[in-house]
């Protein structure tokens, strides 16, 4: 399995970090981890546990949330940050209105600057929408870039005009939810070839233990779902999105 997005750098992680990662890959079937920076510091975190661990990739960006702490030195650093051999692509970036729009042109602006960066880097986005599904499309289709929606929520509409553009969209654990809609259609519409999963640990763990701290060993039961949903196997999903991982990454 492959988690193309996750968050050890969170203090949740803090009591039990080495030991956690080190079974992940040893002991629990996680091949890879794409470890998603929010700002500066969480940027910089991604990068040491690339650097400490194989398997562990960075990305690196601003999270809409944190524009706050955005400036044009901040953004000369996650600049320098993507010569590093092992960060993979710009995120988590996007747009999030759940807490208001307040700050919403100084969302735009500060994603526009890293989708820009991306086009002239050609590295991959990965992208955090949330409560504004129309303004981020808007502004991503602006872009010649490639990348993935990750936790993609929104309908299958929406995953229709994103997959007719070449993204792929990622997988949490909320297609095992019980409530899940959107996401459980589309793990039954999204081609084989642009699905990825992930975690977004240590957030959106699976049912049976959604509540508790998420990590990448949990992604079973979203691979499982999905292979339940789409009446294949384990094996099938776990492969192809692998393989999905490895080509929009270069992992
Ligand atoms: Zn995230």
């Amino acid at each position: 399995m492959i988690d193309i997005h996750a968050h050890y750098d969170d203090e949740k992680f803090d009591v039990d970090r080495e030991v956690l990662l080190t079974s992940l890959f040893n002991e629990h079937g996680v091949k890879s981890i794409v470890n998603a920076g929010c700002n500066i510091e969480s940027s910089l975190f991604s990068i040491s546990l690339a650097e400490k661990y194989e398997n562990v990739y960075a990305a690196v960006g601003f999270h809409p949330q944190e524009v706050d702490m955005f400036s044009e030195e901040s953004f000369e650093q996650i600049k320098k940050m993507l010569s590093h051999p092992k960060v993979v692509a710009i995120g988590e970036i996007g747009l999030d209105y759940h807490y208001g729009t307040d700050d919403k042109e100084q969302q735009k602006e500060m994603f526009r600057k890293q989708l820009q960066l991306a086009v002239d880097t050609n590295m991959p986005v990965i992208i955090h929408e949330r409560d504004c599904v129309a303004d981020c499309l808007e502004i991503v289709f602006d872009y010649d870039v490639r990348g993935v929606f990750h936790a993609f929520s929104g309908s299958k509409e929406t995953a229709k005009l994103l997959l007719d553009r070449g993204w792929y969209i990622s997988f949490t654990g909320t297609v095992t939810f019980k409530n899940a809609k959107f996401p459980v259609e589309n793990a039954a519409y999204v081609p084989e070839d642009r699905i990825l999963t992930e975690t977004d640990a240590p957030y959106l763990t699976a049912h049976p233990f959604r509540g508790k701290r998420n990590d990448s060993s949990y992604m079973k039961y979203t691979i499982e779902k999905i292979a339940e949903i789409r009446n294949t196997t384990f094996e099938h999903i776990e492969r192809v999105t692998e393989e999905n991982a490895k080509r929009l990454f270069g992992i």
